[in-house]
């Protein structure tokens, strides 16, 4: 099949180049036809030669008279001189430093020159134009074609690949293409009854459309068809994660009430339903799998808590993933302080690498053990709780008996971390563990049917009782000063304060495409140099200039963990007031005694992520703030930004990311292996309406795609592990 062979076979590439387009993810025909224009160009108005004149920039189609090749007279660089002719008359041509065009150009045949026009003592010439083929054209036909070329296509780089590269090579695949019939992966019926042009149709309206707006009226197509390619992909997976077998947890409701009685506080309603639907989930003969989705600071991880208790009361083993150490080694505090009365051995695993850093089991959570003694209690099942970072996810790390996996943040992982952990429990077991999945990012609805149309989904709409509305400012750069003597006049009040430093964003394609590896997905984690840079400055100048009389601290992910966790517990104590800080306070941290958070180059984050961040100062009953810097000063990104001062909303903030930042930014989309234009699909919810009751239908229908085989392959392809956990 054309599409499936590889780009070689097609086109000449040098190893530079192909090394490049691999490593790009570029590998069959298909991807690079794939790679889609951003943009079309306009060509220079096509003009005759008689009405040149100089300094203008022009476009000529003009017949090649003759060819000259000499050396300049002072640098001795090749010249090569032609004269070319239309209707209205004769110009002289000339390219420094390109010899072979003498040869290339042909005597008698018909080009397209775009260029500047210049004047010399001989007259008008034009100077190293860009020129095009008509080859083998008439000249009357020279203004029709040019009608037809009037633009071109701009394509995004290829790691250094340029756009004019890839529009020849791919203008060379459409020339292999243009009189073979090509596979469609889409049915007839979807088409048919979305107006949907076909996949070839498609491709040409991509690449070589009629006019710049062409190409808008098919991109709903190739959008369509991401978007339900990935629908289907997650049903299927769901449907068949029901036929498993899943460990039934019966345990009375009277005891998980008196467990709840444990806590220092009340459970909120929407706390208690989500309890509710949990524990329900549990007695189910298929394994959960659920999406628990709540506002910072909503009270998720009692709820964890809760579940947790359950199994572990059942019997089962339960792995607890955060994203952060910081994060883990607080969970892991939490839950030690909720199931102390059961005496409860809970382990605590850590960076994988370092053997400096030992691991921690409770009860005996101070004389720290060897991570092989926790990992043999874990495999024992001696330990039954498990919490720790992605390093719960490696090889060596096996349970016993592992019930049920909660996954922290979870939009903060890749795909494949997530999966490899419902795979831990024995092997002669037959089921698969319960999954809850948590997020505080607000998931727009068309990503909840899309990205996590496998997961079921329960809301915690519900703050606990008592939060005050964060007050959050934009700052404007001449009253940097008060914002910081308001943060001044907190810290004497006894509260404390975060300052936030910017992250240099990673905006790779490459990374895009390379973030399905799991060595990348921990990288992606990792703060890139310059974020480093920036806090350790920024501490200094706050430390020495700003606040001189207060007890500064800083938490970046360059810390060794035992740094980081000295840090924090000093955040924890009071003994920092305020504590300067990469994002990696985004996720979970909790101290409810910090009221204000400052962050810098607030432009840099996306809203869901600004939103995460400022909720850190929202877990307690005092007044919380958030102060945003910009140094720009864009009506664009300020009135972005100004939507987080009107909403308190995580789901409003991350619809109007959708909108209007453009969808690739958004937090965990660089995981999610969407393209630019699947992205925009996600935008229109009418769209992603459809496509899942399309796949619904289908699979209802045919749920082994027998009558549709390229989409069954392509399908099989796109799950991604036999126990879809994700
Ligand atoms: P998140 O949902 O962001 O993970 P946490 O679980 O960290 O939020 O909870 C934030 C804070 O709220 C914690 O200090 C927690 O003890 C507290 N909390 C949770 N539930 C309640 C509740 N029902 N009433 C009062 N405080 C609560
Ligand atoms: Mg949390």
């Amino acid at each position: 099949m054309f599409l499936q062979e590889p780009l070689e076979k097609y086109l000449y590439l040098n190893k530079k180049q192909k090394f490049v387009l691999q490593k790009a993810g570029f590998n069959k025909v298909e991807d690079l036809l794939r790679h889609f224009p951003n943009d079309y160009k306009k060509f220079v108005s096509l003009k005759k030669i008689r009405e040149l004149k100089p300094d203008e920039e022009a476009r000529i189609g003009a017949k090649i008279l003759s060819s000259k090749l000499k050396r300049s007279w002072k640098k001795r660089i090749p010249v090569v001189e032609f004269l070319v002719q239309d209707e209205s008359g004769i110009l002289r041509i000339t390219w420094f430093n390109q010899p072979y065009l003498a040869k290339t150009l042909k005597q008698g045949e018909f080009y397209y020159f775009t260029g500047k026009i210049y004047r010399d003592k001989s007259g008008s010439l034009m100077i190293n134009p860009v020129w095009a083929l008509s080859a083998d054209r008439q000249e009357k036909e020279i203004e029709e074609i040019s009608n037809e070329e009037k633009f071109y296509p701009v394509y995004p780089e290829i790691y250094g690949l340029s756009s004019r590269w890839i529009a020849e090579k791919i203008k060379k695949l459409l020339l292999e293409i243009k009189d073979i019939d090509l596979p469609e992966i889409l049915p007839k019926f979807i088409l048919q009854k979305y107006h949907l042009p076909d996949f070839k149709t498609s491709v040409f309206a991509a690449h070589q459309p009629k006019n710049p707006k062409h190409f808008e009226a098919v991109k709903k197509r190739f959008s369509f068809e991401e978007i339900f390619l990935l629908q289907l992909s997650r049903l299927k997976e769901k449907i068949s994660r029901k036929k498993l077998p899943a460990f039934e947890m019966k345990i009375s409701r009277k005891e998980i009430n008196s467990f709840i009685k444990f806590f220092d506080f009340e459970l909120t309603n929407a706390q208690k339903k989500a309890v509710k639907t949990l524990l329900d989930d549990l007695k189910k003969p298929e394994s959960m799998t659920r999406l628990l989705e709540g506002d910072v600071g909503s009270g998720k991880t009692a709820v964890a808590i809760i579940i947790s208790y359950a199994a572990l009361k059942s019997g089962y083993q339960i792995a607890y993933m955060a994203p952060t150490e910081v994060l883990a080694r607080q969970i892991y505090e939490e839950f030690i302080k909720f199931l102390k009365p059961f005496r409860a051995k809970i382990g605590l695993l850590t960076s994988s690498q370092s053997r400096k850093y030992p691991s921690k089991a409770f009860p005996n959570k101070d004389t720290q053990i060897s991570k092989n003694q926790l990992l043999k209690w874990v495999l024992g099942g001696e330990i039954p709780v498990l919490i720790g970072t992605h390093s719960l996810t490696y090889e060596k790390v096996k349970f016993n008996k592992l019930g049920l996996v909660i996954i922290d943040e979870q939009h903060r992982f890749g795909i494949k971390q997530r999966g490899l952990l419902a795979k831990k429990t024995s092997k002669e077991l037959p089921s698969i563990p319960h999954l809850l999945s948590m997020t505080a990012t607000p998931i727009p609805r068309t990503l909840a049917l899309t990205i996590y149309g496998d997961l079921d989904l329960t809301l915690l709409d519900e703050m606990p009782p008592g939060r005050k509305k964060i007050k959050t400012i934009i700052v404007p750069p001449e009253q940097r000063e008060r914002a910081y003597e308001m943060m001044r006049e907190e810290i004497k009040n006894g509260r404390q304060a975060y300052v936030v430093c910017p992250r240099i964003e990673q905006k790779s394609q490459i990374a895009k495409r390379k973030a399905q590896s799991a060595k990348f997905e921990e990288k992606l984690h990792q703060e890139p140099e310059e974020e480093i840079k920036a806090v350790k400055s920024e501490y200094k100048r706050l430390s020495e200039k700003i606040f001189p009389e207060l007890k500064l601290g800083i938490l970046h992910g360059r810390l060794l963990p035992k740094e980081k966790e000295e840090v924090i517990k000093k955040f924890k104590k009071g003994e920092i007031q305020i504590l300067t800080s990469t994002s990696v306070i985004e996720v979970g941290i909790n101290i409810p005694n910090a009221t204000m958070i400052l962050i810098e180059g607030a432009e840099r984050f996306g809203l869901a992520q600004l939103h995460q961040l400022r909720g850190r100062v929202l877990r307690s009953v005092y007044q919380p703030y958030c102060f945003i810097f910009t140094e720009h000063s864009s009506q664009k990104i300020l009135a972005r930004l100004n939507a987080l001062t009107k909403s308190q909303n995580g789901f409003e903030l991350a619809e109007y990311d959708l909108k209007f930042r453009g969808p690739g930014e958004l937090t965990g989309a660089k995981q999610w292996g969407i393209s630019d234009i699947g992205m925009l699909g996600l935008k229109n919810l009418k769209m992603v309406e459809a496509a899942r009751t399309e796949a619904e239908e289908l699979l209802r229908e045919d749920f082994e795609l027998k009558n549709y085989p390229l989409l069954k392959e392509t399908i099989s392809k796109l799950s991604r592990s036999p126990v879809h956990l994700e």
